[in-house]
């Protein structure tokens, strides 16, 4: 018989590489062979290139002109579950196959052969001399009988110098030998106990740890506000998880990866889980990579890319904070990495948690519909209790033009200052102003290479565009009309805020919380972690300190302008201001304080003001379904987003004018195309952006029918269309 998941020397096989090529290529299987899903190099012009054998070849090539499969890496096979999942993937997102691979081998040096380390253990002689320090060294090895410890790790372990332990080694009283570096991870403990859950919260946990052990597909949406335990729940899902043998996933946010929440859950499970975030170290990422795929690691706590990681058994995929935006991407491939988990989930018949404070409209109408089942846990744990919240009507403040703090939040923070507690303002805005504008002529400074103004940056004395990077200095002379010191800054950003709090708070620490002023994500990880400590009095932040940090001390939020995300014309707009205003709400009274968020609002009387004071979630959601419903939009619809891009305006118009022209793939499923139009911001590092959009009812497979009218444009130069299924903002 014929074993149709191995090939033969010289078989011809289907090769698909990380190179943008539109298909796989044929090769010949290498001497010895090769498996169906192997990590393979082969030749690509002059270059090697890494890539993994697809499937039997096409043989339509000639035979004699085939090269041959260099060599076979030493890595697990890709699995067949996972090839179903990039494909379809790929598929549902419209990306090339190529670029679908390259996320999921987003780890360098995959085919070196594994690195050496040295390593230290018990010898079997004993030193001639023996001294306090020697001492020290064997009593520690001996208290950890066979185990074996890197040179830094047993030096300080046991309190000696380096040198103590290479005199050891000398003797033979320490044996050094070779280690792969790739180590395995440390057994977890599903066993240990947990928490003693409230009935709320064992009710769930029992719920999706059933379903875990059941070993079929199925998606939970865990729905409870901040505090009410949802992580607590889910780590019994992962304890059910591991306790069957299979691999458990947790994802979070990039910024929501904290040290404070790994120690939970090495607390929790007796040892420290594999992480994957961006700040990985290289070697980190290849051992992560090589022991999930031998299944010697077995929870991954990471960022949405570790959705891509290949694992042997995956049993159970949590997306915390579910509702979060940076779930997807917005560059490169175009993926919702909450999607994908349930698409990944149901190839392999793995269990999905989603779990909210505020669940995006996506889940909720899912959870509606039945097609997820919804756990929610009603209060917070323990004597928290929500936020009282509250409008301030900023119609009635009198406050001048440069100051954004009324009287009535200031005496609010003063009321928290002198009780000894914290206070945050939010404020969605990073930098200084968000306009420069000269007073003479009313020029503002905008971008060379977009269509959007310039920031003033004061902390990096720089103005910055937010849509590209590009800096300038800050101009003392006005580049449209020439007059002299007449720049003034329009407009707050946390920074100026800051400036104005120091100012209404002498005597407060006031501390401003920016992605852009600290030099890596740790340092601003470290300083939110001083501040939740205790290290400042008022908090100054942008949307960053609304995700999953606890600042036990907390127990006012004033927001400075609620009515910001309602501008816009973006159908989330009501949506993404309720979650975030819950949310930055969320961070009061975590402890046993009570806390209180006051929302600043020139129109206290929008509905989604009132919904969110109200905290009638269900109402919120039940009358934005409606309205979407109505609109035919997701998720009662579907949508995608085109936008073509290139140097030339003109060009770049002309040929989104015929792609709408020529829209007969659309029309023969019912899909309508609206604009061209020039997308919301028209220029970005120099190129010309114009946006199509395709609407279409919910049943219809869009995916198949754009990519069959997009491929009737040919892109000329320097011309690229990128297409977005079911965008989340429109940029
Ligand atoms: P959420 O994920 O919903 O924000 P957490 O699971 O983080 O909530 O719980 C909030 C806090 O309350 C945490 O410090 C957690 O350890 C604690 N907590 C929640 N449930 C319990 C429980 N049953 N017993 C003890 N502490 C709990
Ligand atoms: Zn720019």
């Amino acid at each position: 018989m014929i074993d149709p998941s191995f090939f033969d020397e010289g078989a011809l096989v289907a090769v698909l590489t990380t190179q943008p090529l539109d298909r796989a290529l044929d090769y010949k299987a290498p001497e010895g062979g090769c498996h169906l899903g192997a990590f393979v190099e082969v030749p690509l012009g002059p270059r090697k290139v890494l890539g993994v054998v697809w499937g039997p070849g096409k043989g339509d090539y000639d035979y004699a002109k085939v090269r041959s499969v260099l060599r076979v890496l030493d890595v697990a096979p890709m699995r067949a579950e996972m090839r179903r999942f990039l494909e379809k993937a790929a598929a549902y997102t419209l990306t090339p196959m190529p670029a679908m691979l390259r996320l999921a081998t987003r780890a360098p040096g995959l085919g070196d052969p594994p690195s050496m380390r040295k390593v230290y253990r018990r010898g079997p002689d004993e030193p001639d001399r023996m001294t306090d320090a020697r001492r020290r060294v064997l009593e520690f090895l001996a208290e950890y009988g066979d185990l074996s410890f890197t040179l830094k790790e047993l030096a300080e372990l046991s309190g000696v110098t380096s040198s103590v332990i290479k005199g050891l080694v000398k003797q033979g009283a320490v044996a050094e030998e070779d280690s792969p570096r790739d180590l395995p991870f440390a057994p977890l403990d599903p066993d240990l106990p947990g928490k003693e859950l409230t009935e709320d919260q064992d009710r769930a946990a029992t719920h999706v740890a059933e379903a875990v052990r059941a070993g079929t597909y199925g998606t939970t949406l865990l729905r409870g506000v901040t505090g009410s335990g949802k992580t607590e729940v889910y780590l019994e899902a992962v304890a059910a998880c591991l306790s069957a043998g299979r691999q458990a996933l947790v994802l979070l946010p990039e910024i929501a990866l904290t040290a404070e929440f790994l120690k939970r859950v090495e607390v929790r499970f007796g040892a420290r889980p594999a992480e994957w975030h961006s700040g990985a170290t290289m070697t980190e990422r290849r051992r992560i990579w090589r022991m999930i795929g031998q299944g010697q690691a077995q929870l991954v706590i990471g960022a949405r890319s570790a959705l891509f990681l290949p694992y042997q058994n995956l049993g159970l995929i949590v997306v915390d904070e579910e509702h979060d935006t940076s779930y997807k991407q917005e560059d490169g491939v175009l993926y919702n990495a909450r999607d994908m988990a349930v698409l990944r989930a149901s190839l392999l018949g793995a269990q999905v948690v989603l779990s909210s404070a505020t669940p995006s409209l996506e889940s909720w109408a899912n959870a509606e519909s039945g097609k997820y089942t919804r756990l929610d846990l009603e209060a917070r744990f323990g004597p928290a209790v929500l936020p009282t919240m509250k409008t301030i009507d900023m119609r009635a403040e009198t406050l001048p033009s440069d100051r954004w703090v009324s009287d009535t939040l200031k005496r609010a923070v003063d009321q928290r200052l002198e009780a000894g507690e914290q206070a945050m303002l939010f404020l969605n805005r990073r930098g200084y102003a968000p306009i420069t504008l000269c007073r003479a002529c009313g020029h503002q400074v905008g971008c060379d290479q977009c269509d959007a103004r310039m920031v003033e940056h004061r902390f990096l004395k720089r103005l910055m565009c937010h849509q590209c990077g590009e800096t300038k200095p800050m101009p003392t002379v006005c580049p449209s009309c020439g007059a002299e010191d007449r720049m003034a800054p329009v407009g707050p950003g946390v920074e100026r805020l800051g400036e104005e709090a120091v100012k209404l708070f002498p005597d407060a620490r006031v501390a401003v919380l920016s992605s852009d002023m600290y030099g890596s994500a740790r340092a601003l990880k470290a300083e939110i972690e001083g501040i939740a400590a205790g290290g400042a009095d008022v908090v100054i932040g942008t949307q960053l300190v609304a995700k999953g940090h606890n600042f036990p001390n907390l127990t006012l939020v004033g927001v400075i302008d609620a009515d910001l995300g309602l501008q816009g014309s973006d159908l989330r707009a009501a949506e993404r201001t309720f979650q975030l205003m819950r949310q930055v709400a969320g961070r009061a009274g975590r402890a046993e304080k009570p806390g209180t968020a006051m929302l600043q609002t020139f129109q206290p009387e929008h509905p989604v003001i009132r919904a969110i004071l109200a905290g009638d979630e269900e109402g919120f959601w039940r009358a934005e379904a409606a309205e979407r419903e109505a609109a035919g939009v997701p998720p009662y619809g579907r949508m995608a987003g085109i936008i073509l891009s290139g140097p030339d305006a003109a060009q770049v118009f002309d040929a989104a004018n015929a792609l709408a022209r020529n829209a007969v793939p659309l029309a023969r499923v019912g899909a309508q195309v609206f604009g061209p139009a020039p997308a919301p911001i028209a220029r970005i590092r120099g190129r010309h952006r114009v946006r199509l959009l395709v609407k279409a009812g919910k049943g219809v497979a869009l995916q198949g029918a754009i990519a069959q009218w997009v491929s009737q444009l040919r892109l000329k130069g320097d011309m690229r269309l990128a297409v977005d299924i079911d965008p989340q903002s429109f940029y």
